[in-house]
């Protein structure tokens, strides 16, 4: 759907997000089920999972843990008493034919999630609600031609519905609302963030109006987009199909849409009018659970370090780039791991270049994680300390040096001397060296003096190799120059 850009810039979008995380907790919501992803099919699957009668469900308190951390990233209010409800549907993969969640009392209210709005100014999308529910089992079509099979294992898991405000105004703002979110989930080790396995779900709720309109226009809900990309792709193919509907003088209907993500359309699955009556009413089984202050306070104690405080710490106080701060915090070991580094070194910007640099490619190239590379933050600081302290180059470091500790034990300066590394700032020698390259390379010596001034490159390499690597190419290119006019 092309809109022409005078059309388009007549309408506002309002966009609201409903995302569902499944827990990392080791059993279920309600059961000592095993919550495990990819387990043998209808494997963790007991008669509370079930719902036979005469079985009871147990709230797991991790989950309440989990919600309460989540709750205290985004500042929300953290309810004191925890009531769950039945909300009543029929379904084949919904074994007890109700799910237990919260109606009216979510485990937290309000708060927020700090994002970069299109321009890159900070913006915060409100979060209306977050609560705490379980899932439903799997319903698989592509397998056996004939029938739906159902796999259990996921019914009950425990997840948390978080539930923003209408104030998210662009597909953009979404991608950034929800790579945060899966950040935060990621830093506080609650979730794996994983959208294509699906622990991770996104429903988005769009609606446009005229730019000088006091209401909202209706809003369509859509589902099935299995990555934070398609997310985005979906809620701009909805701004389009509803502006160009709007313009065409028809009506927007409040309906359930489903996303295609190989023709990036959405197409209509189910009208408000055919939505269910849930039928809600409080879980007679479970009782209310108190959570004190204590419990939450607690909790806070134990909070990691959460990636807009690090982003503020190193641009504010480290006096990093943004771009660089970014990078940093993107993922909570690299984060870590730098916090790791600066402890041992004041050079926050090398400790960053090195992080981002080296360490990263050769993370890439051996499609590692931090978690499993061979040098400590601690020897990477003594690195910095070695090259600040002008006893091996940059170049050295990034080409001989770094390479050796990967493999070898000991600090910097223990390889580097073992290995003969260690930089001649001595500049007698350094010049008697340049002296040998000249004499040794008379013509590209005669050159170079005539005003050829490509051959420094060729200069420094023959003095690289006499000098083994150890000049600092710096201070010799001057000395090159200088030498030349001798
Ligand atoms: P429902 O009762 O249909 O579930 P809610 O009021 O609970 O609707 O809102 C569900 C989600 O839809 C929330 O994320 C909310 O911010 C969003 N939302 C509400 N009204 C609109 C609208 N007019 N346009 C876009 N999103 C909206
Ligand atoms: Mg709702």
């Amino acid at each position: 759907m092309e809109l022409s850009k005078e059309i388009r810039d007549k309408y506002k979008a309002v966009i609201g997000l409903e995302v569902h995380a499944q827990m990392l907790t080791k059993s279920k919501a309600y059961s000592d089920d095993i919550n495990e992803y990819g387990s043998a099919p209808n494997t963790n699957v007991s008669v509370i999972t079930l719902g036979h009668p005469g079985t009871l469900p147990k709230m797991n308190k991790k989950t309440i843990d989990y919600a309460i951390k989540m709750g205290i990233a985004c500042g929300c209010d953290i309810a004191e008493e925890q009531h769950f409800a039945r909300k009543n549907y029929f379904y084949p993969d919904l074994p007890k034919g109700y799910q237990i969640t919260q109606d009216t009392t979510p485990i937290c209210t309000g708060g927020s999630v700090l994002i970069k709005d299109e321009s890159g100014n900070e913006k915060l999308i409100g979060l209306t609600r977050i609560h705490m529910e379980e899932d439903a089992g799997k319903s698989i079509h592509d397998i056996d031609p004939f029938n739906t099979l159902i796999d259990l294992n996921r019914a009950g898991v425990p997840l948390i519905e978080i539930v923003s405000e209408p104030d998210i105004e662009s597909s953009q703002e979404a991608y950034n609302y929800l790579t945060e979110v899966r950040k935060l989930v990621r830093y506080l080790d609650i979730c794996d963030g994983n959208m294509e396995e699906g622990s991770l779900r996104c429903d988005a709720n769009v609606s446009v109006m005229l730019k000088d309109a006091t209401e909202f226009g209706t809003k369509v809900e859509v589902k099935n987009m299995n990555s934070i990309r398609n997310v985005q792709r979906a809620i701009e193919f909805e701004i389009s199909r509803q502006i160009a509907a709007v313009e065409a003088g028809e009506k927007v209907y409040q309906e359930t849409r489903n996303f295609n993500a190989l023709s990036g359309e959405t197409t209509a699955m189910r009208t408000k009018e055919a939505a269910m009556d849930y039928r809600y009413f409080p879980e007679p089984d479970l009782q209310p659970i108190k959570v004190t202050q204590e419990h939450v306070d607690s909790i806070a104690a134990e909070m990691p370090p959460l990636p807009n405080a690090l982003f503020k710490k190193y641009t504010k106080e480290l006096g990093l780039s943004d771009y660089d701060a970014q990078i940093l915090t993107d993922l909570k070991e690299i984060a870590l791991y730098f916090e790791d580094i600066i402890e041992h070194t004041n050079n926050y910007k090398a400790a960053a270049n090195w992080l981002m640099g080296d360490v990263k490619s050769y993370l890439n190239e051996k499609a590692i994680s931090i978690k499993e590379f061979p040098i400590s933050a601690e020897r990477i600081a003594d690195l910095i300390k070695l090259i600040d302290s002008g006893k091996v180059s940059n170049n050295l470091a990034s080409q001989k040096l770094f390479p050796a500790m990967l493999t070898e034990e000991g600090t910097a300066e223990d390889i580097a001397s073992k290995n003969d590394w260690i930089q001649d700032s001595n500049e007698d020698s350094i010049k008697d060296m340049i002296r040998a390259v000249f004499q040794e390379n008379p013509s590209e010596y005669e050159r170079f003096k005539a005003g050829e001034k490509k051959l420094m490159g060729f200069l420094m390499g023959q003095l690289m190799k006499k000098s083994q690597g150890k000049a600092d190419p710096k201070s010799a290119s001057k000395l090159i120059n200088e030498l030349v006019d001798e």
